[in-house]
């Protein structure tokens, strides 16, 4: 069995500057309520460790950030990677809060480009519903449209002087299908794909594998360019591709019999976590016996 370790894998720039950032906040303010906004990266293991720190994480997949702001009264919020809409900002100052913003640059640009954009024209923003990305972008302003698939591009209104874009962690194969269709409607329209370098060298790298009969993805199941790096590598044509979030889901059956085993891992995924299931397989792979001791990482952050 061949173990291929993908490269890039694993935390991107955006990512890193977002933990750093939460991690100081808490050091330098000791005794201070420090809240996150909603997940801080959509991994579940960073977001125990920085409970562990005594972060206060509120997530509800129910609501917006706007509406989880109501249940801090005091202290620092931090506004994730992922970016927030002006009302968020507005709301927190207002309530007396200090806002710690640990947006990442490349979803600034994003809001930069749409915020321009939208004293003269509409936005089709081609994004995920609910993702608090999308979330933030979309309540620039009414002239952003959502469509998260072609039949949204078909029930579009008529616009004006219109600009694509969309979220930054996107798949580059379906939203260029998406920015096609769009282009079909809206002969007249500009596209400006924002789909971030750290995402596009990731899904470039597994659309580049070869011979592999399976492709492991080490990531959340709420993490958008874990699912997109699994989806890049089924339209890839690679037979078999999974999504664990650590060695402890891997099992014997899932790996027998494979000649090529390729591993990656979302721009949210410890580094710990993809090292402990590659550990694990190379194990097997010398000695044919399944062994789950790999992960054995005491702190990922
Ligand atoms: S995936 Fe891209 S947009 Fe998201 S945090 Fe990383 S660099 Fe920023």
């Amino acid at each position: 069995m061949e173990i291929i370790k993908v490269t890039p894998r694993g935390y991107c720039q955006g990512v890193v500057r977002a933990i750093r950032t939460a991690r100081q906040t808490i050091t330098e303010n000791p005794g201070v309520p420090v809240y996150m906004l909603g997940m801080i990266v959509h991994n579940e293991f960073v977001v125990r460790e920085f409970e562990s720190l005594g972060m206060i994480c509120l997530e509800d997949p129910a609501k917006t950030r706007l509406e989880l702001l109501d249940q801090i009264n005091s202290g620092i919020v931090i506004i994730t990677a992922h970016g927030a809409g002006d009302e968020v900002f507005r709301k927190a100052r207002e309530k007396g809060l200090t806002v710690v913003d640990a947006t990442c640059p490349d979803v600034e640009k994003t809001h930069k480009l749409v915020r321009e954009h939208v004293t003269h024209g509409d936005v089709v923003y081609i994004g995920k519903k609910n993702h608090p990305e999308a979330e933030g972008t979309i309540s620039i302003s009414p002239r952003v449209h959502l469509v998260t698939c072609v039949e949204d591009v078909e029930s579009l209104p008529q616009l004006e002087n219109i600009l694509i874009t969309c979220q930054t962690t996107l798949s580059v194969l379906e939203t260029c299908k998406l920015i096609n269709a769009c282009m079909q409607r809206f002969p007249d329209a500009s596209a400006a794909p924002e789909i971030c370098n750290a995402t596009r060298v990731r899904q470039e790298a597994v659309m580049n594998l070869k011979d592999t009969d399976l492709l492991i993805v080490v990531g959340d199941p709420r993490s958008n360019n874990s699912n997109q790096l699994r989806r890049i590598g089924t339209e890839s044509g690679i037979p078999d591709c999974l999504m664990i979030e650590s060695s402890a889901d891997l099992t014997e059956e899932m790996i027998r019999d494979k000649k090529r085993i390729a591993v990656t891992s979302g721009s949210s995924t410890p580094t710990a976590l993809t090292d402990g299931v590659i550990a694990v397989l190379e194990h097997y792979a010398e000695t044919s016996v399944f062994d789950l001791s790999a992960d054995t990482h005491s702190s990922i952050l």
